[in-house]
């Protein structure tokens, strides 16, 4: 679990930025080869945020990713106040490697999340009753799917984390994609489109992916997708 200490280290790296690299963790290997080193875990709540499968104890990750989730769940409140909060799933073990259910999050640099709703319904913490809805129906989005907060997500995450790839279902991207024409906001965002890549099993949440943080030597880089927006 996310011991006492880990909270307090947490809360230290917060506020005194003088100790981060006291704290300093370590992705090790590839993103489905890996390991972590001084993973760092962070309250089961917070601003905006509120994490899921505490039980199944998959709750460490880097440094990097973990300031990731509490900017973007603190930025996302603010925008949206009062709405379901951010609901984060599966990372990494607390020294990385395989852990069930995923080819990946081995190295504490992914983190599955889950899609905003329009209904607003939050998952029981634990997993019982977990409430995941496909966002596609038939062959179409489904209006349950959130598309402003989610566009706004997107990128959100990019402007506190070093994204890479974030995977989604290629229907849900289309929207993004289109969303993103409709309010002006493609030109600027060719970044933030690009890393949005196709996986099969992603049409209920993302897999968000960091590129290796800097001075973390031994994690082995992932090459970057292709040029160019992916939009149609
Ligand atoms: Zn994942």
């Amino acid at each position: 679990m996310c011991g006492l200490i880990e909270v307090m280290k947490w809360f230290l790296a917060l506020n005194l930025l003088l100790v981060m690299s006291a704290f300093a963790s370590s992705a090790v290997g590839f993103y489905t080869d890996g390991s972590l080193e001084e993973g760092g875990c962070i309250p089961a709540e917070g601003e905006g945020y509120m994490q899921l499968y505490r039980d199944v104890n998959n709750i460490f990750a880097t440094r990097p990713l973990l300031n990731m989730i509490t900017e973007a769940g603190r930025e996302m409140n603010e925008k949206y106040p009062g709405r379901d909060r951010l609901q984060v799933e599966e990372m990494s073990a607390s020294e990385g490697g395989e852990i069930d259910g995923h080819a990946s999050h081995e190295n504490g640099l992914d983190v599955d999340i889950q899609f905003y709703k329009r209904d607003g319904v939050e998952h029981i913490p634990t997993g019982q009753q977990y409430y995941a809805p496909s966002m596609v129906v038939g062959n179409a989005v489904s209006p349950n799917f959130d598309l402003e907060r989610n566009w706004e997500l997107m990128k959100t995450l990019h402007r506190h984390g070093n994204v890479q790839r974030i995977f989604i279902d290629t229907k849900l991207k289309n929207a993004l994609c289109n969303y993103a024409r409709s309010t002006g906001d493609f030109a600027a965002n060719t970044r933030v489109l690009r890393s949005l890549q196709h996986q099969t099993n992603h049409q209920d949440h993302i897999h968000v992916r960091l590129r290796c943080p800097a001075g973390n030597n031994r994690c082995v880089p992932q090459g970057e997708p292709p040029p160019g927006h992916g939009c149609p």
